[in-house]
Order: C-alpha cells, then structure tokens, then sequence
C-alpha cells in the first residue's frame, strides 16, 4: 500500500503517516517492565487515540479503549522470518517497532520509501534506529519473557542473552540461530501509483541518486492503482513503464503495487519486459485466476495480513500454487494487520503471525517440517532482497553505507 495520507487517513492512522519520522526521533526510550504498566506508560495516541505500545507484546483491541494480550504463534516459529514489505518511518515508534521484531525474530526488514512523497529524513535516520532498537532489545526480551513466560519466545531466549547488537544496516541477518539482534534493514525505493503525477524529471533524478545507494535492494513500490485514481491512468502507466525501465538500467528486482489494474500491468510488464533481476507482487490478496499470468511469468509472490483473514479461503487456495522457492511474507506495516491483530496497527513482528498461518496453509507441522519451510521463505527473501550491489549501484554510489565485499 501506500503512505499517502488520504489512505492512512481511511484507515484511521493518519497520525501515523504524517508525524512519523518527526515523532519517531522524539519518542521516548522507556520501556515497560509488564503487560499492565506498558498500557499506562503507551505513547502519545495518534489522531484516533490508538496508543503506541512501545514494547513487544501483542494485544487485541476491546471496547472503550481496552487493549488484552494476544498470544504470540504457539509454538514459538522455530526459525527467523522476513517482513519484505514494511513503512517503518510511517510507524509512530520505529526504533520500538524494529526492536518487537528484534524479539520475535522477524530478522530482515525492507523498508519501502516513497521518494516523492516520503520524509527523505528516513535515509540517514535508520541506522539511528536500529542502533537504538539494539539497546531496548533486552529490557523487551525481559518483559515479553515475563508475560508470556520464555518458551512462548522465538529461540527460547527467556531473559534476553547477552550481545545484542545492531550491527549495520548493510549487514545481512543472522540464521536461526543468531543471538537476539535488531532486524536487519534494506530499502525498496520508488514512486507509488498515487504519486505518478508528480512524477518528472527532476523526480527521476531524485529517486536514480536513492537507488545508487547499496542499502536499497529493490525498485519499488511501483504499479498501477485503480481503486483510488489518485493519479490519471494514462499518467499511472506511463510513470510505471519508465520506472521499470530504470530498474532494468539499475539490475534492481522491482516490488509491484497492483490494485484493481492487473491486467493493465501484465500487459505492460509483457510490452516492457519483466525486469532481470526479478519481479515481486506484494501483498497478493485474490484469487488463482488473476494470479496465474503472474507465477507464470516467474514472478516472487508476497503474503501479508490478508492471507490470514477469516473470509480470506480464495487467498489461501491462491497461495497453495506459488512455488516454494518464490513464496515470501511481508505486513505492508502500518497497513494490513493480520489476524489476530486487526484493529490494531501493524508492525513487523506482526510478520509472525502471517507465517504462522501461511505455514499452515502448506500443511507443515510443528517443528522440523515447518522449519524447513521457513528456512526456505527466509532464503527466498534474502536471494531476493539481501543481494550485493549491482554493478550500476557500485557505479554510482555515493552512500554513506559502505558496499558490502
Ligand atoms: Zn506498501
């Protein structure tokens, strides 16, 4: 989805959007020792007085502003898992937020920026952020270990082991059986839909000297979106065709955002080729039928909240034909907050949960069977999304983030 505040707004988390990077950098490090003090000690509410919990327990919403606590997936999931599609700058608390993942395991976070209509303040906040997570982990760890007692935890770190750490934001995300880190972060950078028509050269040039940066792993999210016609179609398509022949130009995999156009964008993709380097739907939430043209043209297949709603079964039947090896998770965080979360607004952790029920959905059974399968999801994501610069990006980079050897 998008940041554009009149979608957040519909969605009742404009506060969210519009104040995240500024609030963000203010939010205060205090960390609640349990369930009951962390609902007194919430952050300031957004515009719709949904607090910010800056901890990593899950809670449902009740009635009159009554949070309970939502059970993590149980048993723990027994391997990491990525979220590769997230708004972490749109997030009220986004040091808290990367830090729950730290805790549940969500070990490797793209944050998608919109460089037309982003805070580009995101690009040299995130390694402040993570290096901030890195210090809440343990105290997180600690309290969520308390509440839902320590084997209810990822890699049953009951009280928090030493060394934690951030690490940098280049660096790619330990395997299973990394110690409790902050997630690691990679950017997918683009012009959504909704922003096409203020798409020009000037902002091609913007978003060409964001893509050089190395840190960036994907072109994205780019697309058509008819639902909302906030920009013209015609304009739409066009600001799609040019950006997918920059990602070709950069060896950049693009991240799609397709809603109610999907014909429209597989005959483009057909007409523009599919770039090299990869082609991602994200958030795919309809049936087999609109899927088909897509798996058969080789594409990478991201679930996130909608796959584990309740009325969601055409979803589930569509994720059962996608090929392990181009099956992915992600939460479009803040949006799409899966079950049991909904009402709630999402966070990476939350990738937890629609692992969890996308295990199911392929039958694994708890343990090695369902390791193995999020071994696999996990190595999709980063074969994808954790890949060395290209060489267009070793060109052209001017980043302060070193390229990795
Ligand atoms: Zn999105």
């Amino acid at each position: 989805m998008t940041g554009k505040a009149a979608e957040a707004n519909a969605m009742g988390q404009d506060a969210a959007g519009a104040a995240g990077a500024a609030k963000a950098a203010e939010a205060g490090a205090g960390v609640a020792g349990a369930a009951e003090a962390a609902v007194a000690d919430a952050a300031a509410p957004d515009a719709d007085h949904v607090p910010v919990f800056s901890d990593a327990l899950f809670r449902k919403k009740r009635k009159k502003g009554k949070y309970s606590l939502a059970q993590p997936p149980a048993p723990p999931l027994e391997a990491p898992v990525a979220d590769t599609h997230a708004h972490v700058h749109l997030l009220w608390d986004p040091v808290g937020a990367l830090a729950c993942a730290g805790v549940w395991n969500v070990g490797f976070v793209c944050d998608v920026v919109d460089t037309v209509e982003d805070d580009p303040a995101v690009w040299d906040a995130m390694d402040g952020w993570r290096a901030q997570a890195a210090e809440r982990l343990a105290a997180y760890a600690q309290a969520a270990a308390e509440t839902y007692g320590a084997a209810a935890l990822p890699r049953n770190l009951g009280a928090a082991k030493p060394g934690a750490s951030a690490g940098s934001t280049c660096q790619g995300a330990g395997g299973p059986s990394a110690a409790l880190a902050a997630p690691a972060v990679r950017f997918i950078a683009g012009c959504h839909p909704h922003n096409a028509k203020d798409y020009d050269d000037a902002a091609e040039a913007a978003l060409l000297a964001r893509l050089a940066d190395p840190r960036v792993a994907a072109l994205g999210e780019i697309g058509l979106d008819y639902h909302y016609d906030f920009s013209p179609r015609d304009v739409q398509k066009d600001v799609f065709r040019r950006q997918l022949r920059l990602a070709r130009e950069c060896g950049l995999p693009v991240s799609l955002h397709l809603r109610e156009a999907h014909d429209d964008a597989y005959r483009i993709l057909c007409d523009e080729g599919f770039p090299p380097a990869g082609t991602l739907l994200h958030c795919f939430n309809l049936d087999k039928q609109v899927l088909a043209p897509f798996l058969e043209a080789g594409c990478f297949i991201a679930f996130g909240g909608p796959v584990t709603f309740k009325a969601a079964d055409e979803v589930r039947e569509a994720a059962r034909l996608v090929p392990l090896d181009r099956l992915l998770t992600e939460t479009d965080s803040p949006y799409m907050t899966p079950e049991p979360m909904r009402g709630m607004i999402c966070g990476p952790a939350h990738t937890v949960f629609t692992a969890a029920r996308l295990a199911e959905v392929f039958g694994c059974a708890f343990g090695a069977d369902r390791e193995a399968f999020l071994e696999r999801l996990w190595k999709n994501a980063h074969d994808l999304l954790d890949r060395r610069p290209t060489a267009w990006q070793l060109a052209h980079a001017t980043s302060v983030c070193e390229a990795r050897p």
